[in-house]
């Protein structure tokens, strides 16, 4: 008999999960609480070479690098406009990028077409209330007041998860961590496509990549411990633009003009600290991505989508839905409580007080800690979709 998958949220990894269950001949449907989600939301992320890896196996990299901006080399600047240092990111296998910046938005709607065209069905508008234990299966219910059956529940729905409580309500919500990120595009000669610039300031960093055309695309982390989340909707497009130029406007550096002469888009959206949750699973209930791990700034999207990929895998090869469940949770756990390591160090570096001329100072400690061999082992991870998983 088909195995029948629930997903819930549609985001990278839950779009990205539908993918590879379809592919499995697994019959999967997708429930996703907005209408369009893939909008602006989230800005632009830069995906590493592990999560092109979890694309690839599955055959998306090629209509994601399509919309994307391939990265050759990331350039590390000071807040005050000198260059701290070069790390070349090209020399990989032929048609892989090793890194690659996308507007989020485009990256779920490449994904949410291709779970279409795998066989999955895809449900906006529908909010996931609750879900129920039933003989060999589980009763999901919606908001709208509609049911779904299934024999494995899937929670794919970020930071803030329904899934997450109703495995486990004995959990502690994810903490804010005190910052926003506010994204921007616009147009700008100049700056040369095919890099990634990550300037380091005070409690702070900002990156811009530039297309071909000379379109830019900016995002910068901006301190916001004075306001809760849900003030944040509340600031002006004025109030954010204050706060960028405090953060990021001295001197006639490209941050400065950039913010000076775009207007901010989407929502800021507030981060959240890196944190380990004890329970993944239930049953035939189980989470991944931002759900399962939210591991703070610049890792999460990479480790979302192998997560899909390794969980399609339990479920295509192991009959049995909880012993599967299982399998998958002791396949990811080593490496996510690494990277969870590495998110809480990598929050450390940015929040240094009184930083200036101790960027110059660390830039060798973060090149080597952050972006030389030291994280070899987050980007060179397979995700095996091709073996077997065996118990
Ligand atoms: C501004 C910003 C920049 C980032 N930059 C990077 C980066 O450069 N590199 C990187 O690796 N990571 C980055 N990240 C992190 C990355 O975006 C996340 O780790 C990744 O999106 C997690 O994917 P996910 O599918 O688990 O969750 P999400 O992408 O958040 O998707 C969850 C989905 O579930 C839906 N949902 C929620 N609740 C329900 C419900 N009850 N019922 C139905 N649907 C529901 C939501 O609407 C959403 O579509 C960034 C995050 C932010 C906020």
């Amino acid at each position: 008999m088909t195995l029948e998958a629930t997903v819930v949220g549609a985001g990278l990894a839950g779009s990205l999960t539908a993918v590879a269950l379809a592919r499995s001949g697994i019959a999967t449907s997708v429930y996703e609480a907005y209408l369009d989600p893939a909008g602006t939301t989230g800005g632009f992320i830069n995906l590493t070479a592990n999560g092109l890896g979890a694309l690839h196996s599955v055959g998306c990299l090629e209509q994601t690098q399509a919309r994307g901006i391939v990265v050759n080399r990331l350039c590390l600047w000071s807040g005050e406009g000198r260059l701290l240092g070069r790390v070349s990111r090209s020399g990989r296998p032929a048609g892989r990028a090793m890194n690659l910046t996308i507007m989020r938005g485009d990256l779920v709607a490449v994904l949410r077409e291709e779970a279409a065209k795998a066989g999955a069905t895809v449900h906006t508008g529908r909010w996931l209330a609750s879900a129920a234990a039933i003989t060999d299966g589980v009763s999901a219910q919606f908001i709208d007041g509609g049911r779904a059956r299934c024999d494995v529940l899937i929670g794919a729905d970020g930071t803030h998860s329904r899934v997450r409580r109703l495995i486990s309500n004995a959990v502690e919500p994810p903490e804010y961590g005190g910052h926003c990120a506010i994204d921007g595009v616009t147009r700008m000669p100049g700056i040369t496509a095919g890099s990634l610039h990550l300037v380091v300031s005070r409690q702070g960093c900002f990156q811009y990549t530039a297309k071909p055309d000379g379109t830019v695309w900016w995002s910068a982390l901006v301190p916001t411990g004075d306001l809760d989340p849900a003030e944040l909707a509340d600031v002006s497009e004025q109030g954010w633009r204050s706060r960028l130029l405090e953060q990021y406007g001295q001197g006639e550096t490209p941050c400065a003009a950039l913010i000076r002469q775009s207007a901010t888009q989407g929502r800021p959206a507030p981060l959240y600290l890196p944190q380990r949750m004890p329970h993944w699973r239930r049953g035939r209930m189980v989470i991944l991505g931002d759900a399962a791990h939210p591991v703070g700034y610049g890792l999460g999207a990479g480790l979302a989508l192998e997560d899909a990929v390794v969980l399609a895998r339990c479920l295509r090869d192991i009959d049995d839905v909880p012993v599967a469940l299982t399998a998958y949770e002791s396949l990811r756990r080593p490496r996510i409580d690494r990277a969870l390591r590495a998110g809480v160090r990598y929050g450390r570096f940015r929040n240094l007080p009184g930083r200036g001329w101790l960027d110059t100072a660390l830039a060798p400690l973060y090149r080597r800690y952050f972006w030389g061999a030291a994280s070899s082992w987050l980007l060179a991870y397979d995700v095996e979709w091709h073996r077997r998983v065996r118990v």
